[in-house]
């Protein structure tokens, strides 16, 4: 499963309908679509989801923010996968993020920095059981 990754086009994307065009990046950069859907996180979703920030000073925020909205979530393949989707990402403060990068592109802010991307591939199995059946992920 390591060309697998597991995505999330974040609420400020949605909000701003960049969807579309994110989805055409990550195709162009050669990931294929196994699996995506919208859907809205619970505030017990996010929680579960970003436990590992949990001691964090910005982590309430960040579940306010992640629930604040439609999300859309997908499972991609790629060869590297995780490390590509990291590098088309950019750096997590779209200000710092390279030119071209989809966080360089449609991000915000720190915290409002359009897309997630697993960050490893433990992460990537896990993110992706965490939102789709293992029937879906074919
Ligand atoms: P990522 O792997 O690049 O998404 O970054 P992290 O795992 O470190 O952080 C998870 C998410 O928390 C980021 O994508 C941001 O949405 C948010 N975040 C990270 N650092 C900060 C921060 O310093 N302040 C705020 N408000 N949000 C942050």
């Amino acid at each position: 499963m390591n060309n697998r990754t597991f995505t999330i086009i974040k609420p400020d994307s949605v909000e701003n309908g960049n969807v579309g065009k994110i989805i055409a990046h990550l195709e162009g950069e050669g990931f294929r679509i196994v699996a995506g859907r919208m859907t809205r996180l619970s505030t017990d979703q996010a929680r579960a989801f970003y436990a590992v920030h949990s001691k964090r000073p910005f982590y309430n925020d960040l579940v306010a923010y992640m629930t604040s909205g439609p999300v859309w979530v997908m499972s991609l393949e790629r060869d590297n996968a995780v490390p590509h989707l990291r590098k088309t990402m950019g750096a997590t403060n779209p200000a710092e993020a390279d030119q071209g990068t989809v966080r360089a592109l449609y991000g915000e802010s720190i915290e409002r920095n359009a897309i997630h991307g697993s960050d490893s591939d433990e992460n990537a199995a896990i993110e992706n059981a965490f939102f789709f059946a293992a029937s879906e992920l074919i």
